[in-house]
């Protein structure tokens, strides 16, 4: 299906045309059954079956291993902020690398449960650069060490995993996870909010290694402990159904696609041609410098901020939608998440183009 405009939305985001056909025609009769996934019950077999392959598919792409869950939750990152330290923190300490704004969040939901150590943080240039991690500063007795994989926001991207030895690594990854090779094994806890890369809003992935779980706080809700839905399959309570198929399609999909790796060297391919446009342009710069550049959501700006709203009504008559940066930053956004093409943004520098002319 070919679609009437390039989407690039920071989340919720654009989803693969293919998927939204499929789950389209199979919307009124899911698979034979007279029914829609929408209707029947989360314990049916029909459920089962797209709650058991959306985990498989996943498992497949990012080669989880076996001491590790997959839940399938509510809450979006945001609750994650909370969740991470009534489960994690039992000895009350947490480290951070403060790269964004969501990490920002992230530390101050940890503070009311304990003490968080802050290593280090771009906040004093708005958060426009990657600042280096000092590992040594970590003492053992932390609980876990927080990072933000990609900053939607401020479009920066950690070129680097920090080996954090025995620390458990949680990572925020809503907004790349699936668009590069990650070992799981790395990280003690990763999280993602599914509407900026993987599917709809309303749907949250977390995959956490199997000994974090069962030690949460004792004033820890039960819908917010891990073990609550690990014991269930995510199925404790009732799950955002309608999300979790939808997301299981996206899975399958990038499958089809060639996984991840194969995802990867196209969303390179994707960031290099903008950045290149940009850098090259005397009209254009971008806010942010390699290595610490984002693939997923690229900033930039004209020489003006009345050029900038300009170019943004110019950009969606053209058919390219929500190039407005995030009001913290400014300037100009656009995301480029896994379901955005190549010829999306060979079109996207087309239209720049042609405004700078
Ligand atoms: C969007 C975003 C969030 C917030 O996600 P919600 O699902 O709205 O809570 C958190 N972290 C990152 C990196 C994000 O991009």
């Amino acid at each position: 299906m070919k679609r009437k405009v390039y989407n690039f939305s920071p989340g919720p985001a654009l989803l693969p045309a293919d998927v939204m056909e499929i789950a389209q025609r199979e919307f009124l009769d899911y698979k034979g059954s007279g029914m829609s996934i929408l209707e029947v019950s989360h314990r049916s077999g029909v459920f089962q079956e797209v709650i058991e392959n959306a985990e498989a598919n996943l498992r497949q792409l990012m080669a989880i291993p076996e001491n590790y869950e997959v839940l399938f939750l509510q809450g979006g990152a945001s609750t994650q902020f909370a969740m991470v330290p009534l489960n994690l923190m039992k000895n009350g300490k947490a480290a951070f690398w403060d790269t964004g704004r969501w990490s920002e969040r992230a530390i101050a939901e940890a503070e009311k449960y304990g003490n968080t150590q802050v290593l280090s943080s771009s906040r004093d240039r708005n958060y426009s650069y990657v600042p280096p991690l000092d590992l040594d500063k970590v003492s053992p007795e932390t609980d876990y060490l927080h990072i933000t994989t990609n900053n939607t926001i401020f479009g920066t991207r950690l070129s680097q995993i920090p080996d954090s030895k025995k620390i458990p690594l949680v990572a925020d990854m809503s907004s790349n996870i699936l668009s590069e090779t990650y070992q799981v094994e790395d990280f003690g806890l990763i999280y993602a909010g599914a509407q900026k890369n993987i599917g709809p809003a309303g749907m949250t992935v977390v995959i956490i290694r199997k000994d974090l779980i069962g030690s949460a706080h004792e004033l820890c809700p039960k819908m917010l402990n891990y073990q609550t839905h690990s014991e269930k399959n995510s199925l404790y309570n009732t799950p955002p159904t309608f999300a979790i198929y939808l997301t299981g399609l996206v899975f399958k999909w990038t499958l089809d696609m060639g996984g991840v790796s194969a995802l990867e060297v196209q969303n390179r391919k994707k960031a290099q041609l903008l950045y290149d446009f940009i850098d090259s342009s005397s009209f254009y710069s971008a806010n942010i410098s390699e290595p610490d550049r984002s693939w997923m959501n690229i900033c930039f700006k004209t020489p003006d901020g009345e050029s900038d709203l300009k170019l943004v009504g110019f950009a969606e008559e053209k058919g390219c939608m929500f190039l407005k940066g995030h009001r913290s930053v400014g300037g100009l956004r656009a995301s480029l998440y896994n379901s955005m093409n190549l010829e999306g943004v060979e079109y996207l520098v087309e239209v720049l183009d042609e405004f700078q002319k």
